[in-house]
């Protein structure tokens, strides 16, 4: 494969400051999973300020981060970063967006205070921060593609209620917490490349099957859409402990 088709890279959008309840696993998780592939892997960070080289980015990570976070990252995404990532999901590049990443990649963000900070409208969402906060792990069922598992296991942080426009589908329904609202039963998006969670844990190396979905989309803009299979074997354990966790046998509360 040539050089530049055989390059795999991470975009890490605000590393700095998005990215709490170990997010960064999922950077760890989509490079380790492309380089086992054989693939050049490499993440450029995209902290606040001038951002070089998105146009070559395959998948975006915006992790999750508090109110305070949201807003210093606020002004950069809108004046900044705005215009190159929606060219390059246009031009099928991925993203997946954790919490209060996903949260600034709707229509807008309003805080249990009633500050509102408009999104960036990359996906037909929008959050409106309640006084309760969800907290705890998360069972969804999830109708993405066919993803094997059919389950994504995680846990949720966060004050934000998310509610789903016509233009964006669930990434599944929640067996076990809170999932977007709390309500509606639904947790995350998917939008075209676009795929929106309140999953932290990290969420990918419990999910190694969502990980590939996002590298094998991203690389299929290049002709690459197959990968060759990995022993789960480890990570499929830790997500199947987390599922037994979560929803403890009948009568065992
Ligand atoms: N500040 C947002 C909220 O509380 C996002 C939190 C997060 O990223 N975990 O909903």
């Amino acid at each position: 494969m040539t050089k530049k088709k055989n390059r795999f890279t991470v975009g890490w959008l605000y590393p700095d400051l998005m990215n709490i309840y170990g997010d960064r696993g999922n950077i760890l998780t989509l490079l380790k999973r492309a380089e086992w592939r054989g693939l050049d892997a490499r993440a450029i960070d995209l902290g606040r300020g001038a951002a070089h080289g998105m146009e070559d980015v395959d998948v975006f990570f915006f992790g999750g981060g508090q109110d305070r976070e949201q807003a210093l990252v606020y002004d950069d995404l809108i004046e900044i970063k705005q215009e190159p990532l929606e060219a390059a999901v246009a031009n099928g590049s991925v993203v997946l967006a954790v919490c209060g990443g996903y949260q600034l990649l709707g229509h807008y963000y309003q805080t249990a205070e009633g500050e509102r900070f408009p999104g960036i409208g990359l996906i037909d969402v929008r959050t409106e921060a309640g006084k309760k906060r969800f907290i705890g792990d998360v069972v969804v069922d999830t109708t993405l593609e066919d993803l094997k598992p059919t389950t994504l296991v995680g846990f949720e942080n966060h004050s934000g209620r998310t509610f789903l426009g016509a233009g964006a589908r669930a990434l599944g329904r929640v067996r076990v917490g809170s999932g977007n609202n709390g309500g509606d039963g639904t947790e995350g998006c998917v939008q075209g490349g676009v795929v929106g969670t309140y999953l932290h844990g990290s969420l990918l190396p419990k999910n190694p099957h969502l990980a590939d979905y996002l590298i094998r989309r991203a690389l299929s803009r290049r002709g690459m859409a197959e990968l060759a299979p990995l022993d789960d074997s480890i990570e499929l354990a830790a997500h199947a402990k987390i599922l037994e966790r979560a929803q403890p046998r009948a009568g065992e509360r």
